[in-house]
């Protein structure tokens, strides 16, 4: 069994999908190595085991498969859903979540383990907007955690490695439109002497790069609508940038066809904030992704350091993007405070890209950098421990919650062991 990019071959081809929980419960308890799979959209071996893997896509837990609790607005969703199916019944029911990623494939309780994030100044990552989570743990049981319990923030960003979230708890807001307005050529100069103005012109936005052309290739601007009505941002306009006379995907000469609506056509935000559309299959599956994220102080820094390292970079990119993201307090967060990050489209070359990498962490690690936790990075996992301040509290977390190293596998056992 292969990953969605079918870069990686799972160490094991056992896969179970189990109906009920109890099904899912008998499995946890009775197999020594166990480890939960979501839509396989991870470019390393977070998610490998060399026993079974479970997923969640037809678990029945007996309960609806989205519940809004109308006080609070929170919405309770089964793990195994991908974030497209949660925000169409979501918005039907009046309700929003701030943030997307670039693609509404992924399923819930995967991309929040690996802290998957969209773009945007004021938004969270997805795993900064759960509330709380359903887990089994070694033993069978169901542990629910919610926020302000001790252990929460360990639980949310946990790449697998505590147990199978069987149910995410996700904070909503009243539905919104948005509108999606694409400019091309904007000045290099112009981008990094304005780079947090430009990050900061929409509710969401996406600078796509190839880092050596003269002009970045593309700024993609995702804004609020209110009223049905709304103005496409001018920043970029005023920067030298013009709008885009024709739908752009995120690839250079790749028909946009499996894109979301561009052109300033207002529509509900999960239309809008994804670049790609649930119904058409995201991108064109022949890539790696690498992508590092870095205090947003240290932005401008990050930005020159890697144009530096266009000429050398440029030739296995297919596309780069920059994004935003607001910061969040889970241990094993890559964006514990407001964050850049830089993301790399690569060819699928890996001898090749596994050869630039460590040059692109050595200028992007000393100014705080962290790897992605589901993309491709060369960081050693001893480094990556020092990363984050509250590891050994994760790594006690783990220990106590799956005393017998159950639920380790990939780098993560390497990660967590002694
Ligand atoms: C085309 C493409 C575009 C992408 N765009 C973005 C983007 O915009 N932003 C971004 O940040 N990332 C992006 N990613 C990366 C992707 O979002 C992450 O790798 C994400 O973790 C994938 O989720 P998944 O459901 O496929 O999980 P998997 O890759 O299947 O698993 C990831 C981790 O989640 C754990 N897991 C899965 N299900 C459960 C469960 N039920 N309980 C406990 N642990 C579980 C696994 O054990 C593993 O550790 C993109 C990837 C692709 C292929």
């Amino acid at each position: 069994m292969k990953n969605w990019a079918a870069n990686l071959t799972y160490s094991s081809a056992r896969v179970e999908r189990p109906r009920t929980l109890a099904e899912l419960a008998g499995i946890v308890a009775g197999e020594p190595r166990v480890r939960a799979l979501g839509s396989r959209h991870s470019f390393c071996d977070v998610a490998d085991t060399k026993g079974v893997h479970v997923q969640l896509d037809l678990l029945d837990d007996g309960r609806a498969s989205l519940e809004v609790d109308p006080s609070t607005g929170v919405a309770s969703v089964r793990a195994g859903l991908r974030y497209g199916e949660v925000a169409a019944d979501l918005h039907a029911q009046g309700r929003a979540l701030a943030a997307m990623a670039s693609l509404p494939h992924i399923s819930v309780a995967g991309a929040v383990a690996t802290g998957t994030h969209g773009s945007g100044d004021g938004t969270r990552s997805l795993a900064g907007d759960v509330v709380g989570l359903e887990l089994m743990t070694a033993s069978g049981e169901t542990l629910t955690l919610r926020r302000g319990d001790a252990d929460f923030p360990g639980s949310v960003v946990a790449l697998g490695a505590l147990g199978v979230v069987t149910r995410v708890e996700l904070a909503t807001a009243p539905t919104f439109d948005v509108r999606q307005d694409v400019f091309t050529g904007l000045p290099w100069d112009a981008l990094i002497e304005n780079l947090d103005a430009v990050l900061g012109s929409a509710y969401s936005v996406s600078v796509f790069t190839s880092w050596f052309e003269p002009d970045v290739r593309m700024v993609w601007c995702k804004s609020r609508v209110a009223d049905g009505a709304g103005v496409a941002p001018s920043l970029p306009v005023d920067l030298g940038a013009t709008p885009a006379t024709q739908p752009m995907h995120p690839l250079p000469d790749v028909a946009a066809v499996a894109c979301t609506e561009q052109g300033g056509v207002p529509g509900p935000w999960f239309e809008r904030l994804p670049h790609f559309r649930l119904d058409f299959t995201p991108s064109l599956g022949e890539e790696l992704q690498s992508e590092y994220l870095l205090p947003r102080t240290a932005g401008p820094d990050a930005v020159r350091a890697v144009r530096a390292l266009g000429d050398r970079l440029g030739p296995l990119l297919l596309t780069s993007e920059i994004r935003t993201i607001a910061g969040d307090d889970l241990w094993l967060s890559t964006t514990p405070e407001d964050s850049l990050a830089l993301h790399f489209t690569w060819k699928q070359d890996w001898p090749a890209v596994r050869a630039v990498l460590p040059e692109l962490e050595a200028a992007l690690l000393p100014l705080g950098a962290r790897p992605h936790w589901g993309k491709l990075f060369t960081v050693p996992v001893t480094a990556l421990r020092g990363l984050y301040p509250r590891f050994d509290d994760f790594a006690e977390l783990a220990e106590r919650l799956d005393p017998t190293g159950k639920f380790r596998g990939g780098y993560v056992e390497t990660l967590l062991a002694e």
